[in-house]
């Protein structure tokens, strides 16, 4: 019975890559990756010749079609994404649930996962968390977006691009307050790797202040508001909920 495998690649730094990934991606008929050019690189360094297809947003569904031909063939097919591990803010999401539904086995090769990376070493509390994504791009919409978030419990998670990171940071200020805890990892895995946590306004000055901070790969994380016992809303929720219900 043919399989498709879900293979985590790495997000920066080659040795990362694992042994099984190694032996599964040389083995199968045929590699779904969301750009083949990058890919290529990858897979040229690990000597690989593995035929690709592409799989990406735009043409999953009709690529699914293939693929599940192919499984019906007996051949094996890996999915992979430019980084770390596909379907997490990567695509694959339709193809692993089609695949399924079509009866075939998926098996997941864990490995690289930036947000993971981020969790097990900024300190921030990492017992309950929510994986946001990545915020919306516009301003507007990216304030109401951390607004909705803002009384939540669990530590927040998102990927930001460095195009936006000191906007996204001011907005975070704006809505979960300048006291809230929050922490950035930047460049994970790489040469410049950095962290840095503080109150949300002490990390914007640090960014701010260091262009080479803006650079790269981030993930952001924000601190759960603090667990109220006693109300049903905390002060900080009143004033979004209120703020909430003036914009319907
Ligand atoms: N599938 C990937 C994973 O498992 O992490 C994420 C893909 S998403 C399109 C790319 C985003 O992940 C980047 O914009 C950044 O926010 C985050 N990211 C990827 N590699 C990273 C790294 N080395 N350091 C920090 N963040 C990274």
């Amino acid at each position: 019975e043919a399989v498709l495998y879900v293979v985590a690649t790495p997000i920066g730094n080659l040795e990362d890559m694992t042994p099984r990934a190694l032996r599964v991606l040389e083995s199968v008929a045929l590699i779904a990756a969301e750009d083949t050019r990058h890919s290529g690189r990858l897979l040229s360094h690990f000597n690989i010749k593995t035929p690709m297809i592409a799989v990406h947003d735009h043409n999953e569904r009709q690529q699914q079609q293939k693929i599940i031909e192919k499984l019906q063939r007996g051949d094996d097919i890996a999915l992979i994404s430019d980084a770390g591990t596909p379907l997490i803010s990567d695509p694959g999401f339709v193809l692993v649930r089609e695949v399924r539904s079509a009866g075939f086995r998926v098996v997941p090769l864990p490995g690289c996962c930036a947000l993971i990376a981020a969790l097990c070493a900024s300190g921030v509390p990492s017992d309950r968390f929510a994986f946001e994504g990545f915020p919306p791009a516009k301003s507007q919409q990216r304030v109401n977006f951390y607004t909705a978030l803002a009384a939540e419990n669990r530590t927040l998670m998102f990927y930001e691009s460095p195009h936006r990171i000191i906007d996204s940071l001011k907005d975070i200020v704006t809505a979960f307050g300048a006291d809230r805890p929050i922490a950035i990892a930047r460049e994970l895995t790489k040469t410049f790797e950095t962290f840095i946590s503080g109150a949300a306004a002490e990390v914007l000055a640090k960014v701010e202040a260091d262009p080479n901070q803006r650079k790269g790969e981030f993930v952001l994380m924000i601190e759960g508001a603090p667990q109220q016992d006693d109300s049903l809303l905390d002060p900080r929720s009143s004033e979004v909920l209120d703020i909430l219900l003036e914009e319907l």
